[in-house]
């Protein structure tokens, strides 16, 4: 008989580009190659439905096409969905820029990128992500109009990683109000991963409310910084997600909870910035038969998007922060509805996202 984990592998070995492409409705799928940087891009949307499809630009180094590929679909998928589910006039996309050593020229490297984005023609708007900087934007901004998060937007934080943590530090608060009965992040103890752009900033949020916290990341720079200012505890990178915790929080990248650690997390909730963060959506039913509160990824990190897009929409600063601070409301439904209805908030969230989107049968 295969166990649970065997059964998820095998399935998600088997969702290959052709299936996650046709499965999931996507619209469009480009690979770009320039000979004279060696460097490959790939910029997907997921949908356009309820407007132009926005989402940053990954710059990193991947395996694999496939992987780079994968990624960027998964994340564009839930671009889609986080628009919509934030009632944004956005549709979902992103790209991915495979990085190897020899790119150093950053200028060439994002110069030659803004032409795809402009062959695109508005359908996708690039913003920054892992890897990339408002410096990076700028550059792309002298070729083309699709781009936003550049220093020459009008709010005053260019970078949107502090509102994402903002976010994310509501959507702790409300999972903590739900789960655990407790008021106030006071005495709360948070395992982040990665305190990187975002993790920093939530670090920072959370000390400000009185939480206690264990942080782990590969820059050893990084971590020490944390660790000092916010007097937070370090763990190894690998140890990070035992942590006997209230609330494991990752901030890195994909797949955060995977087949190998599944059993292995101790946290009473798992609440974070990181995209992708099951490596199968199977994984939420899992969690929640072992009592653990998972907050669906796309709506907890959604503070960044609702920031960017407020300024593309020409939206007020203050309304988009309220938006933000919002997030605890819209966590807080999703969770009671799911312990109503005995299924997972991430259950509860697609279903909104996918009838607003208009993909539901
Ligand atoms: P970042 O690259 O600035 O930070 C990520 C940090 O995680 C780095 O310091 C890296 O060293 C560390 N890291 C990587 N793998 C790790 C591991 N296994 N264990 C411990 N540390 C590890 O990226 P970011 O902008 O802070 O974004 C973090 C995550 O949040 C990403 O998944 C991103 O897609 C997502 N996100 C970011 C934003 C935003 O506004 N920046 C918005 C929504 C979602």
């Amino acid at each position: 008989m295969k166990s649970f984990t065997d059964q998820n592998n095998s399935e998600i070995d088997n969702l290959n580009v052709i299936s996650r492409f046709s499965q999931s409705r996507f619209e469009e799928l480009h690979l770009k190659y320039n000979e004279s940087l060696n460097m490959l891009a790939i910029l997907v949307i997921h949908s356009t439905r309820l407007g132009p499809a926005l989402g940053g630009c990954r710059f990193r180094p991947y395996t694999s096409l496939e992987d780079a590929i994968i990624d960027a679909m998964r994340l564009a998928h839930g671009m889609s969905y986080k628009a919509a589910l934030c009632h944004l006039p956005l549709g979902g996309g992103k790209s991915v820029i495979i990085q190897t050593p020899t790119m150093l020229d950053r200028n060439k490297v994002f110069s030659t990128f803004a032409q795809y984005v402009d062959e695109l023609k508005g359908r996708y708007i690039v913003a920054e992500d892992s890897g990339t900087s408002v410096a990076d934007m700028d550059i792309i901004r002298h070729v083309t109009p699709y781009v936003t998060g550049d220093s020459r937007q009008r709010y005053s934080c260019k970078d949107p990683s502090p509102m994402t943590a903002l976010g994310v530090r509501r959507g702790i608060e409300a999972a903590v109000k739900h789960h655990l009965k407790r008021n106030s992040l006071a005495g709360i103890h948070v395992a982040i991963q990665g305190v990187g752009n975002v993790g920093y900033h939530l670090a920072k949020e959370l000390h400000q409310q009185g939480a206690l916290l264990t942080i782990a990341d590969f820059k050893t720079e990084t971590t020490l910084r944390c660790a000092k200012e916010f007097h937070a505890k370090t763990v190894p990178a690998h140890e990070i997600h035992k942590v006997n915790c209230d609330v494991f929080s990752p901030c890195a990248l994909s797949n955060a909870i995977n087949a190998d650690n599944l059993d292995e997390i101790e946290a009473k909730i798992i609440a974070g910035s990181a995209n992708n963060q099951l490596e199968s959506p199977l994984f939420a039913k899992h969690l929640s038969q072992k009592g653990i509160l998972y907050a669906p990824d796309y709506v907890i990190n959604a503070g960044g998007l609702i920031y960017v897009g407020g300024q593309y929409a020409n939206q007020s600063e203050p309304t988009a922060r309220e938006n933000i601070e919002n997030i605890y409301q819209t966590l807080m439904f999703l969770f009671e509805k799911a312990q109503k209805e005995n299924i997972t908030p991430l259950e509860v969230a697609n279903t909104i996202a996918e009838q607003r989107l208009q993909l539901s049968n």
